[in-house]
């Protein structure tokens, strides 16, 4: 047996990529191994990148530095640069890290067990092309988990001007519904309890295929599967969303009550200059719709703080976004130019470092805020959680779960209920968590 470890920064989309390369080695007679602490401890190195921000991306270098060290010592040793960076830099890759066997972009993927193959013969080899491959029939290795992401959609087509993702990811592509239906019968065999559908905009879900099918077709087809699971998908585009689909988590029992549907500014300007195709009272309209169809749903969100040219008012309408709209997490980042997009190229309206890091923090604050609004709500309520991991804490056993609206639930008890459904009373809260007593294992 040969020997794997793969690192994965960034986003869902690239861990699903990890779980796909994986499958891959699987049947080329690699095995995962955990981390290796010197160039003996395993046989290829992966590393997954992220260029979502700069940060993302000097992470990936950096990491690699050590692994670049050990080749030196052991030459056989071969090192995989792959994701997001490595579809956009491509071959330069190799001018700043000569020991990297195989670049591979996100696009040929599928074209991974051919190029293993290729580097394995000590070929070096650079696979960046700007055409997807077609998907193979390949099994993904699931990371352990109780909850399977499903892709849905590749690519974007939106062209945030801040977001590099149509770039690095390139134009969106629907997976078909038969492929989508084998993957989570697949999953639901396997013992998972949970798949959440996975897209950059699962909402425009469809285009471009026979019958152009919907997501809330596709909610409602997996809602008829048999068994006990649960069903959510993300990434939500605010004016994307339709009445049907919001009737859909309404109607489908397995259809959990959360959405995320990432605002990005509370200011109509700033979203004028991101394209972002809705205006702040829009968003309210559409947040407002869904919380009068479907009780108890939590919405959360992305936010960017400093946007090129983005006045002190118009980040305080950001601010008071999140308060209005009763947001109840959202994820949150400091603006980071991106080669490429359009934004990058308005220098001369760039924020310094310190304005943008002021503007996070007032963000987080308000952030937190929210959270604790939203948790305050539970208390006193029964509600289900589906467990999906066990630890010590000082002593006491807990078991961590999710409720069907995405809330961490933190329940004392001394055995382990992974992969269970439970019934907890919530008994208290934290920022990032509501603490629950277990009723009943059902
Ligand atoms: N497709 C999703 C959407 O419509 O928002 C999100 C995709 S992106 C991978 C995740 C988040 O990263 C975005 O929602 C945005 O807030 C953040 N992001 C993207 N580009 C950024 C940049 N250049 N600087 C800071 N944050 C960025
Ligand atoms: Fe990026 Fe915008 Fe597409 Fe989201 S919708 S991935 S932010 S371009």
């Amino acid at each position: 047996m040969k020997r794997v470890y793969v690192e994965t920064l960034g986003c869902q989309m690239n861990k699903t990529d990890t779980e796909k390369m994986l499958g891959i080695l699987e049947t080329l007679g690699y095995q995962e191994v955990e981390e290796p602490h010197n160039p003996n401890d395993a046989d290829l190195l992966i590393i997954n990148t992220c260029s979502i921000r700069q940060l993302s991306e000097d992470k990936a270098f950096s990491r690699i530095g050590t692994w670049g060290k050990w080749k030196k010592e052991r030459p056989e040793l071969k090192i995989v640069f792959c994701g997001c960076v490595a579809q956009q830099k491509g071959e330069s890759i190799f001018k700043r890290a000569h020991y990297v066997d195989l670049i591979m972009g996100t696009h040929d993927i599928n074209n991974f067990p051919e190029l293993i193959k290729r580097i394995e013969q000590g070929e070096k080899v650079c696979a960046n092309g700007e055409t997807p491959i077609a998907e193979g029939d390949y099994k993904l290795k699931r990371a352990k988990s109780t909850n399977a992401w499903i892709t849905i959609t590749e690519g974007c087509n939106n062209f945030c001007t801040y977001c590099i993702v149509p770039y690095t990811r390139g134009r969106e592509r629907s997976r078909t519904p038969e492929v989508i239906f084998k993957d989570v019968k697949e999953a639901l065999e396997a013992g998972y309890k949970e798949v959440t559908l996975l897209g950059q905009n699962v909402d425009s879900y469809g285009k471009g295929l026979d019958g152009n099918p919907t997501l809330a077709y596709l909610l409602r087809e997996i809602n008829s599967f048999e068994g006990k699971f649960r069903i959510r998908f993300t990434t939500s585009y605010p004016t994307d969303i339709t009445d049907e689909l919001i009737q859909t988590v309404v109607d489908c029992e397995k259809v959990c009550e959360w959405m995320h549907i990432p605002m990005q500014s509370g200011s109509t300007a700033v979203l004028k200059k991101m394209n972002r195709r809705y205006t702040r009272e829009q968003y309210g309209e559409i947040v407002k719709k869904i919380r009068e169809k479907i009780p108890d749903v939590a919405i959360t969100s992305d936010f960017i703080a400093g946007f090129p040219g983005e006045t002190n008012e118009q980040f305080e309408e950001t601010l008071t976004a999140m308060e209005e709209f009763k947001l109840d997490y959202s994820n949150t980042a400091s603006y980071s130019p991106r080669e490429k997009t359009v934004a990058a190229k308005w220098e001369d309206l760039f924020l310094s470092e310190e304005v943008k890091e002021d503007r996070l923090k007032r963000l987080n604050d308000q952030n937190k805020e929210n959270c604790v609004a939203s948790n305050k709500k539970y208390i006193g309520r029964e509600m289900e959680v589906l467990v999906d991991s066990f630890d010590e804490h000082k002593g006491i056993k807990i078991n961590t779960g999710r409720t069907r609206n995405n809330k961490i639930v933190h329940i004392p008890y001394n055995d382990d209920l992974t992969g269970k459904f439970v019934t907890a009373k919530i008994t208290g809260m934290k920022t990032w968590y509501l603490k629950g007593e277990l009723k009943e294992i059902l």
